[in-house]
């Protein structure tokens, strides 16, 4: 019996040492949100101690600074936020839940991730603004030299035009990219849904060039808060893909309709669709079902990698659904807190 105790006792020992020399911070809560027990890393990246700090309210004793605001949200989880004692450690938080009514707050240094990621983003910045010179250079002379003084050298020319046209543009897309990523407010413009859809609406005829049948609709009555340069460029490369990535005669909807959640713009097209296995990733910079079909129709690789920014930025989702052989739906949903009256300037 004893021996059953102490062993019991040990093993209980154990765990406890075991999580309080785990690297990530651990905070135990009651039902109440009192701490209970914190780990040793929780000193070192919420300036918490144990003892000291048991039964105290987390929420009065981290109420500071972006972890109190996130707490106060309830959100599930946070992300890249400045650690509460030191702005130099980067943190993830996340709710574990457990038992009845019981939680654990774990929290991540994250710091060399988030250094990595900076250089990452910079390099990328940078090579991109360093090619853009050069190529601005080659493509106006290009432009300058006339292939009808150099017949022999008119195909060839034209492929140069087309190749340097291209790669200005994936310079430029990976700016806009750069700009996104670096960006962490929003302009709080009024966008003007009427006058958006109708441009873009005029952009998808233009592409299409009376190739497929484009309907449009406008239910929703109501505009949005943001950006209306970035909103106009994501909305406008749903039906470029849509018009690049479906065969002649087939049909593109453009819709702007209200949601229980709030509204949503979506793109449909009876085009060649995209297999399953996919679609998780065509988000990704670069990734693309079919490389030879996206180039040949003019494609940078980028162009969902954008939508899938501006939308972050503005609390938005993605959603895609798709069927190889049947045709595609993009769509932006939005949440009501995004949505303004038609015409309510600076709302
Ligand atoms: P791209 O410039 O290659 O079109 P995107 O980022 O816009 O780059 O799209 C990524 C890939 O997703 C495309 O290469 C294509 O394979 C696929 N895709 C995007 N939109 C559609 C669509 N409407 N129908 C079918 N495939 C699509």
């Amino acid at each position: 019996m004893v021996s059953r105790a102490r062993r019991l006792a040990a093993q209980l020992r154990d765990l406890r040492n075991a999580a309080a020399a785990f690297p990530d911070a651990l905070v135990l809560l009651d039902a109440d949100g009192r701490v209970r027990w914190v780990n040793r890393a929780a000193t070192r990246l919420l300036g918490l101690a144990w003892p000291r700090d048991r039964g105290v309210l987390l929420s009065e004793r981290l109420h500071e600074g972006a972890l109190g605001e996130w707490l106060r949200s309830g959100e599930a989880r946070a992300e890249d936020i400045d650690a509460p004692i030191d702005a130099g450690i980067r943190i993830n938080a996340r709710w574990i839940a457990f038992g009845r009514d019981q939680r654990v707050l774990r929290v991540r240094d994250v710091s060399e991730l988030a250094r990595l990621e900076q250089v990452r983003r910079d390099f990328v910045a940078n090579v991109s603004h360093e090619l853009r010179t050069p190529l601005t250079v080659i493509h106006g002379y290009l432009e300058l030299l006339d292939p009808q003084e150099v017949p022999a050298l008119a195909p060839v020319l034209g492929e140069m035009r087309v190749q340097s046209r291209r790669m200005g543009q994936i310079v430029e897309d990976l700016l806009t990219l750069s700009r996104l990523e670096m960006q962490q407010h929003l302009p709080e413009e009024h966008v003007p849904m009427a006058a958006t859809l109708s441009s873009i609406h005029k952009e998808a005829l233009a592409l299409s060039q009376g190739r497929h049948r484009i309907t449009f609709e406008d239910n929703a009555q109501c505009d949005l808060r943001g950006s209306a340069k970035d909103l106009h460029s994501a909305f406008s490369n749903l039906v470029s893909n849509a018009v690049r990535y479906t065969p002649s005669g087939g049909e593109i909807k453009i819709r702007w309709q209200r949601t229980p959640e709030g509204a949503e713009y979506s793109v449909t097209d009876t085009g060649y669709g995209i297999p399953a296995e996919h679609l998780a990733r065509l988000t990704e910079r670069f990734y693309r079902v079919s490389s030879s079909r996206s180039r040949a129709t003019g494609g940078t690789g980028l162009g969902l990698s954008i939508v899938k920014h501006v939308l972050n930025l503005h609390h938005a989702r993605l959603v895609i659904d798709s069927e190889p052989g049947k045709g595609s739906t993009f769509t932006c949903r939005f949440d009501a807190a995004r949505l303004l009256d038609p015409g309510v300037e600076n709302a």
